[in-house]
C-alpha cells in the first residue's frame, strides 16, 4: 500500500521500519528531518512536506502530543491539504478525546476517512511488531487499515465507532500503567526499608498474581533503578495524565489517585530533569521515604 508516515521519533521510527519491511512504499515526513535517514537508507522515500506524505492517500501521524499533531496536519503542506478526497489519516499519537474529535469531524468535512489508532507497548515492542492496536471509527476505514496494522502489532482491538474512543481506552490504559507503577514503588520502598530487596518482591509478585508484562516490565525497572535512557519519557507520561484528566472533568468522573500520580511525576521531573522515564516516580517515592536514589539512576 502507498503510505505517508509523519514523525520518526522512538516510536514512529520503529513502526515506519515494520511497515517498509512488509512491502509497504513509505514517504517518511519528521520535522527534525535527519532522523528518516535510516528509513530512507532502508527504503523509504522523503517527504519535503506533511501534504506530499499525505498525497499517498492513507497517511499514519506519530507524534508527541496534541500541538505536535495540529501543526502537521493544518495551513497549506499540512495533511488536510494533501490527503486526496477519500483518503484516510490514521492518528497512532496519545492525543486527547476532544483533539480527536476534532481531527474525526475536519476529514469528515474535507471528504477523507479519519481513524484512532493507538498503540500499547514501549519501543522495543514497536521494533519487534508487537504493538496492541486500539483503534476506533468507521467499520470500512478500519478494514482498510488492518494489513498496516497487521505489520506493526500483535493484535487490533476496535473499540467503536467514534475514532475518539481509541484515545480515551489509551489515556486509561496509561492511567492504569502508571497507577501500576506508583503501587509498586510503594511496595517496594516499604520492603526495601523492611530490609526485602526489591528484586525478591518482585519475584514474589511476578511468580504469584501479579504475573502480567506490566508487573514485570516496569517492576524490573523500579528494581535496578533503570531511568535512563527514557523508553517512555517523562514528560510524555505527565501530558497522558494531564489528557485523563481533562476527559475525566469533562466526563464528570472523579479520579483521586491521579492527582497522587501526577504529582510524583512532576516531582521527578522537577529534581531530575526531562530525560527520564516516567517509571521515576519511583524516585519521588524512595526520597520521600528517606530513601537516596543510585548514582546515575
Ligand atoms: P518521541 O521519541 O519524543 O518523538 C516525538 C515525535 O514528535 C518526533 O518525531 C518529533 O519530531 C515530533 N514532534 C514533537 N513536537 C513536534 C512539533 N511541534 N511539530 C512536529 N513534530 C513534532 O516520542 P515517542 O516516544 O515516539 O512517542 C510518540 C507518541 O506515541 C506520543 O504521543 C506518545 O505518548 C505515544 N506513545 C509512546 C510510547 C513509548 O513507550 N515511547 C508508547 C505508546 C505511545 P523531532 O524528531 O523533530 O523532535
Amino acid at each position: 500500500m502507498d503510505i505517508g508516515f509523519i514523525g520518526l521519533g522512538s516510536m514512529g521510527s520503529a513502526i515506519a521500519a515494520n511497515l517498509v519491511r512488509a512491502g509497504h512504499k513509505v514517504a517518511v515526513w519528521n520535522r527534525t528531518p535527519q532522523k528518516a535517514q535510516p528509513l530512507v537508507e532502508a527504503g523509504a522515500t522523503l517527504a519535503q512536506t506533511p501534504a506530499e506524505a499525505a498525497r499517498a492517500g492513507v497517511v499514519i501521524t506519530m507524534l508527541a502530543d496534541d500541538a505536535a499533531v495540529e501543526s502537521v496536519v493544518h495551513g497549506p503542506d499540512g495533511v488536510l491539504a494533501g490527503l486526496p478526497q477519500g483518503g484516510l489519516h490514521i492518528s497512532m499519537s496519545t492525543i486527547g478525546v476532544e483533539l480527536g474529535d476534532r481531527l474525526a469531524a475536519v476529514h469528515a468535512e474535507h471528504g477523507q476517512g479519519y481513524l484512532s489508532a493507538c498503540v500499547l507497548g514501549r519501543p522495543p515492542a514497536a521494533q519487534a511488531a508487537k504493538l496492541f492496536v486500539v483503534t476506533a471509527g468507521a467499520a470500512d476505514q478500519i478494514a482498510r487499515a488492518q494489513p498496516l496494522f497487521d505489520a506493526v502489532g500483535q493484535r487490533t482491538f476496535a473499540v467503536g465507532d467514534k475514532p475518539s474512543a481509541a484515545n480515551l481506552v489509551k489515556l486509561c490504559s496509561n492511567f492504569m500503567l502508571m497507577s501500576a507503577i506508583e503501587a509498586m514503588a510503594e511496595a517496594m520502598t516499604v520492603a526495601a526499608k523492611g530490609g526485602v530487596a526489591k528484586t525478591t518482591l518482585l519475584e514474589v509478585f511476578t511468580g504469584t498474581v501479579f504475573g502480567s508484562p506490566v508487573y514485570q516490565l516496569y517492576g524490573e525497572i523500579l528494581a535496578e533503578e533503570r531511568y535512563r535512557p527514557a523508553g517512555f519519557a517523562a514528560p510524555l507520561g505527565l501530558k497522558d495524565m494531564r489528557l485523563i484528566g481533562v476527559a475525566a472533568e469533562q466526563l464528570r468522573a472523579p479520579m483521586p489517585f491521579l492527582g497522587v500520580i501526577r504529582d510524583h511525576l512532576i516531582e521527578a521531573l522537577a529534581q531530575e530533569g526531562e530525560d527520564i522515564d516516567w517509571a521515576a516516580v519511583g524516585l519521588a517515592v524512595s526520597r520521600n521515604a528517606g530513601v537516596q536514589p543510585r548514582s546515575g539512576s
